[in-house]
């Protein structure tokens, strides 16, 4: 399988906070005044420094430059293109950085950009505001700089931008601009300032300019793919440029394939990982890539798996044949994944070696291109090594639990079917709980207090033991039970101050399931999550809640909801298995749950809660797989939530989406009670589940979480009169719009007080 032109290996972006959090510490230092802006400039750089040096030294021929980022790389590409906002120009024109860090955080006058998703990742990006107005005034320094740098590191470097027309579908119309402009009307504007980026850094001595166009992944209309067809011969067709490398990623090109593979540019990367395995079937019958440059995406860059080294070899010969040239490449930059599996002491040695974080896939990569280059002889021990990794992964124990499969086999269709219709259950329910109109409820945390971090953070360093860590959780239940009896709602939680966070949490308590101890990764700025690792089968060694839920229950006559991560969620920000479809990971993950909810319910609770935030963001890119992600999404939870009685409340929760495309899926939870995050129009929200025929009963936030104003009685109560113009006082709960541990105890007082008297002025009223 060797070739005559040597393979070699990149990446597109590397992990940004460095081994010790470096970055993140150097930033939050600055924000805090502790650090100065040289201090912090002398910090990143040397953290770019390091890692070049790394990938050099793992073997990687052609590093990145361009992609690292003090916040965003989206709005790295606003601020090179000169979109700055009307309301951050004074900022930004007084200090550079300062005002940087003000259109992505905001100040006390202006908000900051918007954060929305990355795709379908879990890192958020700052949206672009454009107008009809907008002019482009590039400025290339921080590209020029970074790979100046790593020039003088004397490596091959590749600035990496996101593309033209990825960038303006991102964008949204600037506030005061009419909603329906569109972005890409601007192609013809843009397309000179990329002209002029390309043409700086050909001066500086670039060979290649990456150019990642992801929203290419996605379905688009044959006007955007036009629009892609323009661009690309428009840039291809400069005299004054380097290579162009066209870079895809999250899934298949499909109808873009054909356009950029007959455009004048040099290379095409593209994703050969899950399904965008399918561009490989795609390339060959679009006749392959002559002449031109294939970076192919073989490794996982947004998983935690370890190669099939030999699976990819055969994917790579099939690709030799259909380009000029073949590189290998991580599907997508390295940022969606941990850095370093080493740093895992807390996992056992023999499952640590089924993962591979950017680390070990930079390894990964250059054994393959070695692979290539010199023949499999050259990578005989490599190739060994991973064969046992991937066979100790496939015959363990962890992987394959015969209890866990027998029972998810012999699941049926009326296991994730409630026995009783939901008007049944509502009288049910109605006659068991004796709940006035309108109820009031929260969705589920209270402010976690200083008190209660300390705690923690003293268990953790065994400065405190376990029986005075949960004389802490009670504590603080009884006063939030206290303070909800005296407020006088009705529907009341436990606060959950014993959840770290709402994923975690019940991971540690799961079988099958990982923690890491430093798998940091970024979600956006200067916050890292952790997520857990998916690894086997999962099963429940015992109850999760119960203690804490029977505990709050028993301070109090009024019920305390249950409440439960659901397993959209749960799967939705964990790293989740490669070696077994979603639908069945979700499915194991639903039995433990609703072993949970029975255990629950036994144990006298009257309402249960089951989250599911990410039901909406875990939507595959591509509409044609919508239908079978919702059917085994809205399955699983049915799952969890299907074996109660009829007189027990099922309610569920979401938020950070807009969830008018979604409501047929809403419905078919069959949840008796939805609460949604309504921030932007509680009316909207309300009018929109009212008109899609929903039948069951839902609260519409009217505290917006977010934000420390408290909202007076009389607003709220407009509020609820808005949803009551939709939904009958019978099916319309008062509640926030998500948990409250992000808030204070005096600010959440007031709100919840004023929302009680605001729903009790409303009943007086009918
Ligand atoms: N029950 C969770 C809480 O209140 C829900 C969190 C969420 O929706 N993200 O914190
Ligand atoms: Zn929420």
């Amino acid at each position: 399988m060797s070739t005559t032109s040597p393979v070699r290996a990149t990446v597109y972006g590397y992990p940004r906070q460095g081994g010790g959090r470096e970055l993140k510490k150097a930033i939050e230092g600055y924000w805090a005044g502790r650090v100065t802006a040289d201090a912090l400039r002398t910090a990143a750089a040397e953290l770019r420094r390091a890692n070049w040096r790394q990938l050099a030294a793992d073997g990687i021929h052609e590093v990145p430059t361009g992609d690292f980022s003090l916040y965003d790389h989206v709005l790295d590409a606003s601020v090179l293109l000169g979109v700055v906002p009307d309301r951050h120009r004074a900022a930004v024109a007084a200090d550079a950085l300062d005002g940087y860090f003000a259109m992505a955080r905001g100040t006390q006058d202006a908000p900051p950009l918007e954060m929305t998703k990355w795709f379908d990742t879990n890192y958020h990006y700052l949206v672009p505001e454009l107008g009809p107005a907008t002019v482009f005034r590039v400025d290339p320094a921080k590209q020029l700089a970074e790979f100046a740098e790593a020039r003088a590191l004397g490596l091959t470097a590749r600035p990496v931008l996101v593309g033209p027309v990825t960038y303006l579908l991102l964008a949204k119309p600037a506030p005061g601009v009419a909603p329906d402009f569109e972005p890409l009307a601007l192609l013809d504007r843009l397309l000179p300032a990329y002209a002029e980026i390309l043409a700086a850094l050909r001066a500086a001595g670039a060979a290649w300019v990456q150019l990642d166009e992801p929203a290419l992944v996605q379905d688009r209309t044959p006007a955007e793919l036009a629009a892609a067809q323009r661009a690309y011969r428009a840039l291809g067709g400069l005299a004054d440029r380097p290579k162009l490398l066209v870079a895809s990623y999250f899934d298949r090109l499909g109808a873009a394939l054909p356009v950029l593979a007959q455009s004048p540019v040099e290379g095409l990367a593209l994703d050969f990982t899950g399904p965008a395995a399918a561009n490989l079937g795609d390339l060959a019958a679009a006749g392959g890539l002559p002449g031109k440059r294939l970076v192919a995406g073989v490794v996982d860059g947004r998983n935690v798996w370890i190669n099939d080294l030999e699976k990819s070899l055969t994917t790579l010969g099939t690709l030799l044949g259909l380009a000029g040239r073949v590189d290998v490449a991580a599907s997508c930059s390295l940022l969606h994944v941990p850095l370093d599996t080493a740093a895992e002491r807390g996992i056992d040695p023999a499952i640590r070696r089924w993962l591979a974080f950017a680390r070990q896939k930079t390894a990964e990569l250059a054994t393959l291109a070695k692979g290539l280059t010199h023949g499999t002889e050259a990578i005989a021990g490599e190739l060994a090594a991973n064969r046992a990794d991937l066979a100790s992964r496939a015959g363990s124990p962890i992987t394959r639990d015969p209890a866990v499969r027998a029972r998810a086999a012999a699941t049926t269709e009326a296991d994730a079917r409630r026995a009783h219709a939901y008007p049944e259950r509502a009288a049910a329910q109605r006659a068991h709980l004796g709940l006035p109109p309108l109820p009031t409820t929260t969705i589920g945390s209270f402010p976690q207090t200083a008190a209660l971090r300390s705690a923690r953070a003293g268990l953790r360093a065994g400065h405190i033991d376990t029986a005075a860590y949960e004389e802490r959780i009670e504590a603080e239940i009884r006063e939030v039970i206290a303070f909800q009896e005296e407020a006088g709602l009705d529907v009341l939680v436990h606060g959950e101050p014993e959840r770290n966070d709402m994923v975690q949490y019940f991971a540690e308590q799961l079988t099958g399931y990982l923690a890491t101890r430093h798998g940091w990764v970024q979600s956006y700025g200067t916050r890292y999550v952790r997520p857990p690792i998916l690894a086997g089968d999962i099963s429940r060694p015992g109850p999760m809640t119960v203690r804490w839920t029977s505990f709050a229950q028993s301070l109090t006559e009024r019920p305390v909801k249950g409440m439960l991560t659901g397993p959209v969620t749960m799967l939705a920000w964990s790293f989740v298995r490669d070696d077994q479809p979603l639908a069945d990971t979700a499915r194991q993950v639903a039995l433990a749950l609703r072993d949970e909810v029975a255990d629950l319910e036994a144990a006298g609770t009257r309402v249960i809660q089951v989250d599911e935030p990410a039901l909406r963001e875990t939507l595959p890119l591509r509409a044609a797989e919508h239908g079978s992600y919702l059917a085994w999404a809205t399955e699983a939870f049915r799952l969890t939530t299907g074996g109660v009685r009829p007189a027990t409340q099922i309610h569920t929760h979401m938020c950070y989406a807009e969830f008018g495309d979604i409501l047929a899926a809403i419905d078919d939870l069959d949840a008796d009670v939805i609460s949604l995050e309504a921030t932007r129009s509680h009316m909207r929200v309300a009018e929109e589940l009212a008109t899609a025929g929903y039948p069951r009963e839902a609260g519409p936030g009217v505290y917006d979480i977010h934000s420390p104003r408290i909202p007076g009685p009389d607003e709220v109560a407009a509020l609820l009169r808005e949803g009551l113009a939709a939904l009958p006082p019978d099916r319309l709960w008062a509640n926030p719009d998500c948990g409250l541990k992000t808030r204070a105890w005096p600010e959440v007082r007031a709100a919840l007080t004023n929302l009680v008297t605001a729903a009790r002025r409303i009943r007086a009223e009918l």
